[in-house]
This record gives structure tokens, sequence and C-alpha cells, in this order.
């Protein structure tokens, strides 16, 4: 494998490269004519994975045309599939999409491992003891809870967001 940085300089875009074949083939693991699915090379969890649209979006996925995101939204859900029945402790597949380290549209994907119960249709709740508070973006998103909130404060930001619509 071709070593290379996660950093991207000038019009170079290491996903493209990627969708072109030119480099990391041999970790792609699914894809079809538009989207394809490759191991991460710094993962934090074993088989946390990118899903990608070959041809090149910018990184805010939510600013893709509606058509496309639908597509790419369906490609990761088969990504995901293809995850979850690889690993037998894997029920369930996380994602998420920040697009803050490379500009290029991609859903991460997180095999939950530990979670094979709801391959048996059991639900189980499971919260994290830790809980976090962001002030300010800083690389990464948690998606576990902080500490509870001021209601009254809550209530306030929801209506004034709520103005700012009919604004
Ligand atoms: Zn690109």
């Amino acid at each position: 494998m071709i070593k290379h940085s996660l950093k991207t300089d000038g019009d170079q875009c290491i996903f493209c490269e990627i969708a072109a074949g030119k480099i990391s083939a041999d970790l792609v693991f699914w894809s079809d004519d538009n989207f394809m699915a490759f191991l991460s090379i710094d993962p934090n969890t074993k088989g946390f994975s990118c899903v990608i649209p070959k041809k090149h979006y910018d990184s805010d996925v939510l600013k893709m045309p509606d058509e496309v995101l639908a597509q790419f939204i369906i490609a990761t859900k088969k990504a995901a599939d293809i995850l979850e029945n690889y690993f037998d402790d894997v029920g369930r597949v996380g994602i998420l999409a920040e697009g803050t380290g490379i500009n290029h549209a991609h859903f991460k994907l997180f095999p939950m491992h530990g979670t094979e119960y709801f391959k048996r249709g059991e639900w189980r709740q499971t919260l994290s003891d830790k809980k976090f508070w962001f002030d300010k973006y800083e690389g990464w998103i948690s998606s576990g809870s902080g500490p509870m909130a001021d209601f009254s404060q809550l209530k306030e930001l929801a209506s004034n967001i709520r103005k700012s619509l009919n604004g």
C-alpha cells in the first residue's frame, strides 16, 4: 500500500484518488457505479470505514443535491449491512458525517462491537457514563450526552429558533 497522509494539499483530493483506484485500492470492500466503501487507515474500532461518492462533492453532505444524498444514504446502508454481517459481535453500525478532515463528502461507519444482541432483535439501552460539553468544535463529535441542561434555557433557545424561521 502506498503511504499517504490524511492531509491534502492544493487541489489534490485524496478521496478522489481512492475513487480513481490510484491509492488504497486494497482497502476497498464494496463499490457500485457511483459510491464506494473502504476501511479507514486510522480506525478507532475494528472495521471503521468510510463511504464516499466516486464523483467529488465537497464535504458538507447536507449541502449535496437531494437525489445524490438519498442515493448516498442508501449506499451507506449497503456498506453498513456488509460490516454488520461480517462481524459476529456487531448488531448495529453507527454513522457520522462531519467532513472536517477531508473535503470530499463521506460518511464514517462505526461497527458497534459488542452489540450482537441487536442481531437477535433484542433492544438494549446502552448509555455512556461519560459526559461531554463542547463550547467549540474540537475536531470530533461525541455521540454521548452532556450534563442535564437548564430546561428554561432550552425552552428559550427552541423559542428563539422558531422565531428565526418567521423572521
Ligand atoms: Zn474529492
